[in-house]
């Protein structure tokens, strides 16, 4: 409950902004069902913790976020009437498919097999992130217009709005849960294991 009230807090709803929901399944299913592709590096270094480094995040979730107008026709009243359709396309996540430093014990690689699981869990979040302002913004209703390319217009400027809601909520779980390090503190499906490392 704290968690989700914090995700509230840091995504103010504007006006007619309803919070996002998000859609069941576990980060296999979301990685089947949006088609994720996975680009791999292999992460090391001379001890535990410079293995590790300093980018703020160890992986990255690349994701294409598009619209179009869909339905667009003229209506009876004369008017012209669309909707305007998100979709999510050429999805990435790159992650490390190994983190290993020199003389690593079994506990180690435990370990380290740990934090590429917290990894792979806060990238598919960031698409759990992104299915869910889709399908909020594909909830809306169709637009009308006078004209067609006034309805065009009307569907662009609803497009730039959707894809600055994306933009945004994709920076507030980041900031919610600070790259996945805290990534306990995030409501439902997203919570998960934290992106650290305990070195010994
Ligand atoms: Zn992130």
């Amino acid at each position: 409950m704290a968690a989700l009230a914090a995700l509230r807090l840091a995504a103010p709803a504007h006006a007619g902004t309803p919070a996002i929901a998000f859609a069941p399944g576990t980060d296999e299913e979301v990685v089947q069902r949006a088609g994720v592709r996975f680009s791999t590096t292999d992460l090391a270094g001379p001890s535990c913790h410079e293995a590790i480094g300093a980018a703020p995040e160890p992986g990255e979730a690349s994701i294409a976020f598009e619209f179009r107008l869909a339905d667009g026709r003229r209506i009876a009243s004369g008017r012209y009437a669309g909707r305007v359709s998100f979709s999510l396309t050429d999805i990435v996540i790159t992650m490390p498919q190994s983190i290993s430093w020199p003389h690593m014990t079994a506990a180690d690689r435990e370990r380290a097999e740990a934090l590429r699981g917290a990894i792979y869990h806060h990238e598919v979040g960031h698409v759990r992130v992104a299915e869910a302002v889709r399908d909020a913004l594909n909830a809306h209703d169709t637009l009308t217009a006078e004209t067609p390319a006034a309805l065009q217009a009307a569907a662009d400027a609803f497009g730039r709005d959707g894809f600055a809601r994306f933009k945004r909520e994709e920076r507030n779980y980041d900031a919610l849960v600070a790259h996945g390090r805290l990534q306990h503190v995030a409501p439902g499906a997203l919570a998960g294991p934290d992106t650290v490392i305990r070195c010994s």
